[in-house]
């Protein structure tokens, strides 16, 4: 079990080295990165950063871990379990200090950061139980043959991590790959280092074979691209927006065509109807587009509302979004702490201006707060039409549009009308209005009456352009796997 919360706003920070081969060193070039705190614009630390050459020496290391006869191939596949549930179990000791340092780092109340650190030490705990139930098949195809499958590990993986769910993004993709005997390449995004750097300590301790986790930061247009473009890595795999799904998807192509798996973005469509319990879909649809400041690439930010009961739906949206506490993540109150940069907190303001002047009617928010700190007023806009960009462009702000709609047919002729596939949900108490619209939505997760309900045990990933293949749960391990087709003459008697 893990211990009470104590946050602590000043954690030390022990580690900020490249970590390759179960050690930490200094990048080849001698540079490092800066990584800031989003609620002051300080700086936390200066973090070794990672270039081509460091991605060569983690590759090389990886390729080593993989060899065949190496303690990791030759190891059991139930202690190659155990290792990962030992893993989950560090992280759950350390839960404290790891939510301490994802809060620093990224910006997210205290409190989430600690369910997602505990969340991540559980799904580890999930994938060591796959590790020794990896099973291929016997076929029994014509002949004197004796045809069976087996499912390998497919080498060197690539794994390139986002800002938004730092530690857990990370855990989501490490667990599949470990558990199928693959070898690892974490490269965490640029603005949020710090707790994929710890974890690699805790893999050391837990007492994995050098090279067989290798974290490197770094920014993405160097660590990321040498990663995806790289002869010698077999995998990749990334969370991201859409627009780097493509460049990696590309690197990929133009490389050795390893195998990608891409979480994209997305433009969930949440759709409440006027026989859906209102006190609920509002809460739902509320935490639904704002939670994490908006800054969850499957945030239901089309929130289409049935007509009967738009007007009072706005409204009491708006006392939500007003009465969401917005401010220091450490501060049990808060619900929203600041957006992670100022790229991102200048997009989501000119989107905001855009929603203005293409004629959305903004009820509340859309203000800075501070000048010190990315910190934006839960906003909502009404009146939003469908062709406006905020109801085309993913925001990843606390920014939640409320669109009208009349019928189920036209609601999902709208809801789909989107590049984006990842997410849909759907507000109801009549079971036919529920898989009606769970079945004809484009989406590769759909909620009904709950929203944002995810699980390492199920599989998630986007329809269209939210991505490509799905992770987590018992589909997400094919990912990591590659099918091999064995077949043995079975010698006759009389042959
Ligand atoms: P966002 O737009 O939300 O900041 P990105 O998709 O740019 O997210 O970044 C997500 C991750 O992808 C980060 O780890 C980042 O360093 C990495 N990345 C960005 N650009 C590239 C690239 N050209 N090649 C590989 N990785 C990249």
């Amino acid at each position: 079990m893990a211990s009470t919360p104590t946050p602590n706003r000043t954690p030390e920070i022990k580690y900020t080295q490249i970590f390759i081969n179960n050690e930490f060193v200094n990048s080849v070039s001698g540079k490092t990165f800066p990584t800031f705190n989003p609620c002051t614009e300080e700086k936390i630390a200066d973090i070794q950063e990672g270039d081509k050459e460091d991605i060569q020496k983690a590759v090389e290391a990886a390729k080593e871990a993989f060899k065949i006869g190496s303690p990791w191939r030759r190891m059991d596949a139930s202690k190659r379990g155990n290792l990962l549930q030992k893993l989950g179990d560090l992280i759950v000791r350390d839960a404290d200090y790891l939510s301490s340092l994802e809060t620093l780092d990224n910006g997210k109340p205290y409190q989430n950061a600690y369910a997602t650190v505990v969340a991540s030490g559980n799904s580890l705990r999930y994938f060591g139980g796959w590790a020794d139930k990896i099973q291929g098949k016997t076929i029994p195809i014509d002949g004197d043959f004796f045809c069976y499958t087996r499912h390998e590990p497919v080498g060197v993986c690539a794994q390139i991590i986002p800002w938004n769910f730092p530690i857990i993004l990370t855990v989501w993709k490490l667990g599949p790959a470990l558990a199928t005997g693959n070898v690892v390449i974490i490269k965490p995004a640029e603005q949020t280092p710090l707790t994929a750097i710890y974890l690699a300590a805790l893999v050391k301790e837990a007492g994995f074979p050098p090279g067989v986790v290798n974290v490197v930061p770094g920014y993405g247009q160097t660590a990321g691209a040498a990663l995806s473009g790289h002869m010698e890595v077999d995998k990749i795999a990334f969370t991201g927006s859409t627009e780097v799904g493509h460049i990696i998807m590309k690197a990929a192509a133009e490389s050795n065509l390893k195998r990608p798996t891409l979480e994209l973005g997305g433009k969930s469509p949440n759709v409440i109807f006027a026989d859906a319990e209102m006190g609920s879909a509002l809460m739902w649809a509320h935490e639904g587009v704002m939670y994490n400041s908006g800054q969850v690439c499957t945030a239901g930010s089309r929130t289409f509302v049935q007509e009967d009961i738009y007007d009072t739906f706005v409204q009491k949206s708006v006392e939500l979004a007003k009465a969401r506490v917005v401010g220091d993540p450490f501060d049990p109150a808060t619900k929203n702490g600041p957006q992670i940069d100022d790229e991102q907190f200048k997009r989501i303001m000119e989107l905001i201006e855009s929603g203005k002047k293409e004629g959305a009617t903004l009820e509340c928010g859309g203000e800075r707060i501070g000048d010190k700190g990315y910190f934006i007023t839960p906003t909502v806009f009404s009146g939003v039409q469908d062709d406006m960009r905020i109801a085309k462009e993913e925001i990843f702000g606390p920014v939640q549009q409320i669109i009208k709609f009349k019928t189920m047919d036209e609601v999902i002729e709208r809801a789909n009308k989107t590049q984006y596939g990842l997410g849909a949900a759907i507000f109801t108490k009549d079971i036919d209005k529920a898989f009606t619209f769970s079945q004809a939505v484009k989406a590769g997760t759909v909620w009904v009456n709950c929203y944002n309900i995810l699980s390492p045990m199920a599989p998630f990933g986007g329809f269209k352009m939210s991505g490509l293949g799905r992770e987590l749960g018992e589909y997400g391990l094919q990912q990591y796997t590659e099918v091999k087709n064995v077949v043995v003459k079975i010698p006759q008697k009389n042959s």
